[in-house]
C-alpha cells in the first residue's frame, strides 16, 4: 500500500515542481520575490550548538512552497503528512489559514505561509509519518548562522530539481534563504517530540519545575494488573522488550487472569506511546521491585534493536520521568540488571534492544548518549 501511494505523491510533486514547470531561478526571480510585500518576519535566534543523537539531516539547495500565491501547486493539492482532519487539531492549526483560498481546495494553498514548515524527500521506512507529524526540525542558513523551528507538512521537492526541500516563505525569508541557497535541516532526537507544557500539567505535576512537558500518549489502555504502590517513592525506570507484537502485547496487558502482567507504557517501532498504567500506581512488570520502579516495554523482537524514532520516544519519555520524579539517570535499568528483581540473570530481556552485549553497562551507555 504504501510504495503506490510514495509513487502518486511522488508523480504529484513532479507536476507542481518540475523543472518545465518553475523555470529556473535567476537574479530577476530572486528581484521578483523581494518586491512582494514584506512579510511579518518572526525574531530568529541561533540554536545552541549540542550533541545529539541525528535521527535526519539533509543540506542542499532549496526553493519555497505552500500557501495562497504558489501557483506551483495545484488547487486541489494536499499535503502528505497531514489532511483535512487536522485542520480542527489545535496543534496544527497554525500551520492554515482560516478558510480555503478562494477557488482552491487543497491544503497546500491553505497553508499559512508566514509559518515555519518545510518538505523534504522521505524515507517512511526510516521516519514513518506519524513520527514526522510530530516531529521539530531545526532548520539552519550555514552561510549566516540562522536557525529556526519548523514542522514537516509534505514530501518533495521532485529529485528533479536538484533540491533537497522546500521551505515555508516566511521561514526561508527568516533565514535568508532564496531560492537555490543551501539549506541544512536536521532532527535529532531531543526535539523529535514537540514540547508543549500544558496549564493541567503544571497544576497536577510536581511543581512546575519540570523543563520537559510529558511526550503525547496515543492512548491510555488501562491494564486490570495494576495495584498500589503502598507509599513507595517512584525511583527508578526498568526497560522491557515485548518480545511481541503491540497488539500481542496489549491483549496479554489487558487480561485479568493467567500471568496478569502488565507496563506503565509501551512504545512501538514507530514510537508511538501508550500508557497502560498510571504512573501512581504499581504495575506487574519486574517482580520484587514493583513498587518503587515504572516500566517501559518496548515493541521488539529477541534480536531487535530500538527503531529510530522508538528510540527517541523512549528518550523523550525517560527526560521527563526522570524530572518528574525526581529519578537519577543512574537508576535506569534493563529488567534484567534492576535491583531487587527476585530472579536475576533468570529473563533474557531487554534483549538485543539497547545494543548487542546483555549487561547493564549496556544499558547505561545508552542512557549516556541520549537521554
Ligand atoms: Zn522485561
Amino acid at each position: 500500500m504504501r510504495p503506490v501511494k510514495r509513487k502518486l505523491k511522488s508523480r504529484k510533486a513532479a507536476t507542481r515542481r518540475s523543472p518545465q514547470k518553475a523555470p529556473k531561478r535567476t537574479k530577476a526571480a530572486s528581484r521578483k520575490s523581494q518586491s512582494k510585500p514584506p512579510r511579518k518576519i518572526a525574531a530568529v535566534r541561533p540554536l545552541p550548538a549540542q550533541p545529539e543523537e541525528i535521527l535526519f539531516r539533509v543540506e542542499g539547495k532549496m526553493s519555497t512552497f505552500g500557501g495562497p500565491h504558489d501557483l506551483g501547486m495545484a488547487a486541489n493539492e494536499d499535503l502528505a503528512l497531514f489532511s483535512k482532519a487536522d485542520l480542527q487539531n489545535p496543534k496544527y492549526t497554525y500551520l492554515f489559514l482560516p478558510a480555503s483560498p478562494p477557488g482552491t481546495s487543497g491544503l497546500g494553498r491553505r497553508l499559512n505561509p508566514d509559518q515555519y514548515y518545510f518538505a523534504c524527500r522521505w524515507d517512511y521506512a526510516a521516519t514513518p509519518k506519524e513520527f514526522l507529524r510530530r516531529a521539530l526540525a531545526r532548520v539552519e542558513n550555514p552561510a549566516n548562522g540562522r536557525a529556526a523551528d519548523a514542522r514537516p507538512v509534505d514530501w518533495g521537492p521532485h529529485p528533479s530539481t536538484g533540491r533537497v526541500a522546500d521551505l515555508s516563505p516566511g521561514l526561508a525569508a527568516a533565514l535568508g534563504l532564496n531560492t537555490d541557497d543551501i539549506v541544512r535541516i536536521t532532527i535529532s532526537a531531543r526535539r523529535a517530540i514537540p514540547v508543549k507544557p500544558t496549564l493541567t500539567m503544571k497544576r497536577v505535576g510536581h511543581g512546575s519545575s519540570n523543563p520537559h512537558a510529558k511526550p503525547v500518549i496515543k492512548q491510555f489502555i488501562q491494564s486490570p494488573n495494576h495495584s498500589c504502590r503502598n507509599g513507595a517513592r517512584i525511583e527508578k525506570i526498568v526497560l522491557h522488550c515485548t518480545e511481541a507484537s503491540l497488539a500481542g502485547t496489549i491483549e496479554e496487558f489487558q487480561k485479568s487472569g493467567g500471568r496478569q502482567v502488565s507496563a506503565h507504557y509501551v512504545i512501538d517501532r514507530n514510537g508511538d506511546i501508550y500508557q497502560m498504567v498510571s504512573d501512581t500506581d504499581r504495575a506487574n512488570h519486574c517482580m520484587g521491585t514493583n513498587e518503587s520502579s515504572i516500566g517501559i516495554e518496548h515493541v521488539g523482537t529477541e534480536t531487535d534493536s530500538l527503531a529510530t524514532p522508538q528510540a527517541a520516544a523512549s528518550a523523550a519519555l525517560i527526560r521527563w520521568l526522570l524530572e518528574q520524579y525526581h529519578i537519577p539517570p543512574t537508576n535506569i535499568f534493563g529488567h534484567d540488571f534492576t535491583p531487587g528483581y527476585c530472579r536475576p540473570g533468570g529473563t533474557s530481556c531487554p534483549d538485543k534492544l539497547f545494543g548487542a552485549t546483555h549487561d547493564q553497562q549496556t544499558i547505561a551507555a545508552w542512557v549516556k548518549a541520549n537521554v
